[in-house]
């Protein structure tokens, strides 16, 4: 069976267009399903299938990815992925929009930016001293590791929203505390805002009895200030 074994950009520069078929085939059933545009209801309009913001390919991707990850590296068996990717999109109508193209162009611009544009650029640059890239997993990694050693006042700052909007520009906080012993059922339900998960439910993070998951979201405006935190913290 055919395995990857790469980097997560790697594995979006390689694995990417297989898995845009894939969606293609996810998503033509569903479209006839739908049978019209979701915004203008539009019938006669060629339908396409657009992620919903914040489930975007590169996010499930990211998010299939983390059972994998190894500190940078990714090592997966591909049908393996693929079933998990397929599996990520069930429920269908919460990941995917059935729009006409107008309408498709239109909802994509609404994203200032989408993780999708930014892995692009991200391969584009390939340096990462210029870029300041650091990838997703690479500080969901690092966090793991470090959140332990931190004094309770930096932890308490990870905790909150506001503190971390200010540091990190991010729309979520770092850390989410989840009740000690949690079980998975617990953890999901705890990882999500309005269904969507946010934080990894992978790997809690232990601090004496306390336990926190890590913040998944991160996009390209959060790298540059999460450099320079990670930088001020072991300074
Ligand atoms: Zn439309």
């Amino acid at each position: 069976m055919a395995s990857f074994v790469g980097t997560f950009d790697e594995f979006i520069k390689y694995i990417n267009p297989r898995v845009k078929n894939v969606v293609n085939g996810i998503s033509r059933a569903y479209k006839n399903e739908v049978g019209q545009c979701e915004h203008c209801e539009s019938t006669d309009a060629v339908l396409e299938a657009a992620h919903v913001t914040g489930r975007e390919r590169p996010v499930i991707i990211e998010e299939v990815l983390q059972d994998y990850v190894n500190g940078e590296l990714v090592t997966v068996d591909l049908e393996v992925f693929e079933n998990r990717f397929i599996q990520a999109h069930d429920p269908i109508s919460e990941v995917i929009k059935v729009l006409c193209r107008p309408c498709h162009v239109q909802y994509d611009n609404q994203v200032k930016s989408t993780p999708e544009q930014e892995t692009i650029e991200v391969v584009i640059k390939n340096s990462e001293a210029e870029s300041g890239h650091i990838s997703n997993a690479e500080i969901t990694d690092y966090l793991r590791r470090v959140v332990p050693s931190l004094d309770e006042a930096e932890i308490e700052r990870l905790l909150s929203l506001s503190d971390c909007q200010g540091k990190f520009d991010v729309n979520f906080a770092v850390l989410k505390e989840i009740p000690a012993g949690s079980d998975m059922d617990t953890i999901r339900r705890y990882a999500q805002v309005n269904g969507y998960n946010r934080w990894s439910t992978r790997r809690p993070i232990q601090v004496g009895n306390r336990m926190f998951l890590v913040l998944t979201q991160w996009y390209e405006g959060n790298r540059g200030p999460f450099l320079r935190w990670k930088s001020e913290l072991s300074a």
